[in-house]
């Protein structure tokens, strides 16, 4: 096998079961590695670290997916990770039958994502490494989940820097246009093929509890950049009279519509528009809202592109805090890893100087557990949230 060697000092972090070797971390390697060879990571001084995949191609070069001396990358592993995975999701009590089997590094099988619809998995591969181990990932899931269809999604981005070629397909089984799930006392049908990401925001569920939390019956709601609904229909579910739904995706406002009338609830708008607009057209015609909630999707997939996804931030809450009415609540999150719980503070701090409404913290999120966040791995926590009364 391929031996990495990784420069003195770096060899604590990954004792540390931090699970990334970068290029600039690279000492010396024994052996020729192609994208997605094995590889063993050793300290400088030769002592086992553990085995991974290796891309020379790209910043990060080695991901690892075990720290055990002797427990090499096999079908056999594979399987044993999807199964913990799976049987950590069990503990959880998800209350729905859709819910993130396996979350990347968060379940040390880095580049692999799998969402469970009801009896359907859908797959995202983002590296070159996991790419090349797709069979072992496909056979494992049939063997434990037994599922009626497994659906490829592929990242054009992940791609492009892995190098790597995949298309969106049905991998087995078979899997309809749409599929029914249920999450508490609401069902959503789930655009698998045709949908943005894997289908639905499954990260948010316990954002959508939060949000029901603060709405009571009677008020006049917010839900930008909807999607096909998740915040809206659980604010109508709660008794709220009217949402304003806004989403630039016709293709997800429509099945948002199909989503209320499956749960029998009326009083939502479907406005297709750039949400940036939007917010200002209605506070120029004098509207306000009880709840608020702003869901925009990653401004900054790159450390490069925080400074513009801080101003476009900055704008939304803005316009948001000015739409909401004295004892209101605003919420707002942040999906990218770049734009931290900080980021996000400042910027409503600075948002509420503008506007000068005083504002009191009354909770915060992340994405829901089944998106696990190995406090030794920073980078998987992705997801932030935070939720104000607005006091003025
Ligand atoms: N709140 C949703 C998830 C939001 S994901 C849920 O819980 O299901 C981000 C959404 O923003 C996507 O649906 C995307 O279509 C939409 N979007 C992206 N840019 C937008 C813009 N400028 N204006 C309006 N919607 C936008």
């Amino acid at each position: 096998m391929i031996e990495v060697r990784v420069k003195p000092g770096v060899e604590e972090k990954i004792r540390g079961f931090f699970s990334w070797v970068y290029n600039a971390e690279i000492l010396e390697i024994k052996g020729e590695p192609k994208p997605g060879d094995f590889v063993k990571v050793l300290d400088s001084k030769k002592k086992f670290l553990g085995y991974g995949y290796i891309n020379p191609n790209t910043k990060i070069a080695v991901r690892l997916l075990s720290f055990e001396k002797g427990e090499e990358i096999s079908k056999e592993l594979i399987k044993r990770r999807i199964l913990s995975a799976l049987e950590y999701r069990k503990k959880l009590n998800i209350n729905s039958n859709a819910y993130r089997l396996v979350h990347s590094e968060g379940d040390l099988l880095p580049g692999l994502i799998v969402d469970m619809y009801d009896q359907y998995a859908v797959i995202e591969i983002t590296t070159y490494g996991m790419f090349k181990m797709k069979d072992w990932v496909l056979e494992a899931l049939v063997e434990i989940l037994k599922p009626k269809g497994v659906y490829q999604k592929v990242s054009d981005y992940a791609m492009n820097i892995e190098g790597f070629d995949e298309e969106e397909r049905i991998l087995y089984g078979t899997v309809p246009e749409r599929i029914k799930i249920w999450e508490g006392d609401l069902e959503f049908y789930v655009d698998v093929i045709k949908g943005q990401k894997t289908g639905f925001y499954l990260d948010q569920r316990r954002a959508r509890k939060m949000i029901r939390d603060l709405v009571k019956p009677g008020d006049v709601c917010l839900d930008a950049f909807c999607h096909t609904g998740g915040f809206a229909l659980s604010m109508i579910k709660k008794g709220a009279k009217s949402v304003i739904a806004v989403d630039m995706s016709e293709r997800a406002l429509s099945l948002g519509k199909e989503n209320a009338k499956l749960n029998g609830l009326e009083g939502i708008q479907w406005v297709e528009d750039n949400a940036f607009h939007f917010l200002r057209k209605l506070y120029r015609e004098g509207y306000k809202f009880d709840v608020i909630v702003i869901d925009p999707p990653s401004f900054a997939r790159t450390k490069a592109h925080v400074e513009n996804a801080l101003r476009g931030y900055k704008e939304l809450c803005v316009t948001g805090l000015k739409l909401a009415k004295a004892g209101g609540y605003f919420a707002i999150y942040s999906c990218s890893f770049h734009i931290t719980r900080e980021h996000l503070l400042e910027v409503i701090l600075q948002a509420s100087r503008d506007v000068k409404k005083p504002l009191r913290i009354v909770g915060e999120s992340f994405q829901d557990l089944d998106h696990p966040w190995i406090l030794q791995m920073p980078n998987t926590l992705y997801l932030k949230g935070i939720y104000l009364e607005v006091l003025r």
